[in-house]
C-alpha cells in the first residue's frame, strides 16, 4: 500500500525543471490531494515508472505554456488515474499504435525530445501486470488523456497502536 497522491507530487518535483523549460504547469486534481493521502494497492516503483513516463510525455508532447493535470478519483474499489494535457492531440489512426515498442508519431518532431518510443509499451505492460488496462482518449487540437485504474487497499482494522498514538 502506498500514498498515490504523495507519489504524484514527488514526480512533479522530479520533472519540475523539464516542465519549467516548456512553461508547463503541473497540477494535481482535486487540489485537496496535496494534503490528503490517497492509498492504493500496487507496486510503488513500477507505478512510479508509469507515471513518470505519462507525465514526461504530457510535458514533451503537450502544449508549451499548457497545463498537465493528474487527476485521482476514487470510484468503488478503485482509483482512476488520468494524465491529461492540452496539446495537439493524437489522430485516431495512431491511438492504438502508440503502445507499440519504438512507435513514435512524428519522427522529426519527436527526435529532438530524445525518447526511444518505449515508454508507453513499458507502461502498458506494468498496468496490465496490475490486472488493469491503459487507455488513451485524444482529440486533435484539444489534448490527450492517458488513464488506468488501480485497486484501493483492502479495508484495514485500526490497530490499537494507532489509536493510542492519536490519543497521546
Ligand atoms: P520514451 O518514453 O521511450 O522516452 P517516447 O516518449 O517517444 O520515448 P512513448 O512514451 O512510448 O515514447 O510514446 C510514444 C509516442 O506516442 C511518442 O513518441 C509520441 O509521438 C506519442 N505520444 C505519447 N504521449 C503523447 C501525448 N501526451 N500527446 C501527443 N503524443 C503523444
Ligand atoms: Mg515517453
Amino acid at each position: 500500500n502506498f500514498n498515490l497522491a504523495a507519489l504524484v507530487q514527488e514526480i512533479f518535483e522530479q520533472l519540475e525543471l523539464k516542465a519549467k523549460q516548456r512553461h508547463v504547469t503541473l497540477e494535481l486534481s482535486p487540489p485537496e490531494l496535496t494534503t490528503q493521502p490517497l492509498m492504493v494497492l500496487a507496486d510503488r516503483n513500477r507505478i512510479r515508472q508509469v507515471l513518470v513516463n505519462l507525465i514526461d510525455n504530457a510535458i514533451k508532447y503537450g502544449r508549451a505554456e499548457g497545463h498537465v493535470i493528474v487527476s485521482l478519483v476514487e470510484s468503488g474499489k478503485v482509483v482512476r488515474v488520468a494524465v491529461r494535457d492540452d496539446g495537439e492531440g493524437i489522430a485516431k489512426q495512431h491511438q492504438n499504435r502508440i503502445f507499440e515498442r519504438f512507435y513514435r508519431i512524428d519522427k522529426s518532431r519527436s527526435r529532438d525530445s530524445g525518447g526511444s518510443g518505449l515508454g508507453l509499451a513499458i507502461s502498458k505492460h506494468i498496468v496490465e501486470a496490475h490486472k488493469s488496462v491503459i487507455r488513451v482518449r485524444s482529440e486533435v487540437g484539444v489534448g490527450t488523456t492517458l488513464e488506468f485504474k488501480l485497486p484501493k487497499p483492502r479495508a484495514q482494522k485500526i490497530s490499537t497502536d494507532e489509536v493510542s498514538t492519536s490519543e497521546a
